[in-house]
């Protein structure tokens, strides 16, 4: 099914934990190889792939950044006047990306030392409180991905599909609540075993990236060390918690010309493309 066909499926999804089943998938799964698998361009120890989603699997990390402009520009124009200090794309790498929503909130107001209550989960996306403002994110969110829809990136795909098809265990941890949906709408869920994302995270308690908690709890799903599992993060709480984690090899997807940051936050490795590891154009320095 096409990518087009699975979007104006999106808003019926109840982006509900089905946990178990895909536990079981995993351990249905058995122990991998331990064969050295070069074609994807990994260490011979790396049995598992864990991949963030967005902007690393698909392009809806450009979608997100949309929508928190929209949403903090607006915040601000309202607080402080036509003279507010916009929401630059340093702002999003530094305090937003990779973060669960309410804790991208607060650590960009806090930036900018604004102060708001909490509030609760199911605030509604007036509310001026921390929930209230990232629920107004999310309502733009889900507006500009029906109107553009989701479009995984074509070397992901080859590359995603390459790893399942070489008997890798894969999981994609995401901070987003609707990772679930985003994985249907790009057609990508066929090679997924585990998916750890921000309903779970919310359910199960766990820190968010840049905390390796998301991580850790899908190598654990998959029945995989820390040691033998891949990371692929774009943000840069992404790498940073590959390396809190002490992952085996923490890839840096750079899709917006910041190599140098996702190295210093903790990547081993960072290309442009997931393709460019199978074709081995790519040095990691080691
Ligand atoms: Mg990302």
């Amino acid at each position: 099914m096409g990518v087009r066909a699975h979007r104006n499926r999106l808003h019926s999804h109840r982006f509900g934990n089905d946990h178990n089943t895909q536990l079981r998938n995993a351990h249905e799964l058995g122990v991998c190889g331990g064969t050295v698998r070069k074609v994807i361009g990994l260490p011979g120890n790396i049995s598992a792939c864990l991949f963030d989603l967005d902007g690393v699997l698909t392009g809806t990390a450009v979608l997100h950044k949309k929508a928190w402009k929209q949403t903090f520009d607006g915040f601000l124009a309202e607080r402080d006047g036509e003279d507010f200090e916009p929401f630059t794309d340093s702002d999003y790498q530094n305090y937003v990306d990779g973060r669960p929503r309410a804790d991208g909130v607060r650590t960009f107001l806090e930036s900018r030392r604004i102060a708001l209550p909490e509030g609760a989960p199911d605030d509604p996306p007036t509310a001026e409180t921390i929930n209230g403002v990232g629920n107004r994110k999310n309502e733009l969110l889900l507006k500009v991905i029906d109107q553009e829809g989701v479009d995984p990136y074509p070397g992901s795909v080859h590359y995603i599909k390459t790893a399942y098809d070489q008997g890798f265990k894969i999981a994609v941890v995401t901070s987003s609540a609707n990772g679930k949906a985003v994985l249907e709408a790009a057609d990508l869920t066929r090679y997924v075993h585990i998916r750890i994302d921000g309903v779970v995270i919310t359910d199960r308690g766990l820190r968010g990236k840049p905390a390796p908690d998301s991580f850790l709890a899908a190598a654990e799903a998959l029945a995989v060390r820390p040691n033998d599992a891949a990371v692929f993060e774009d943000a840069l709480s992404g790498v940073e918690a590959g390396r809190a984690g002490k992952f085996g090899y923490v890839v840096g997807v750079d899709r917006v010309g910041q190599a140098d940051a996702l190295r210093e936050h903790g990547a081993d490795i960072v290309v442009t493309d997931l393709e460019n590891l199978m074709t081995g154009s790519v040095s990691d320095g080691r």
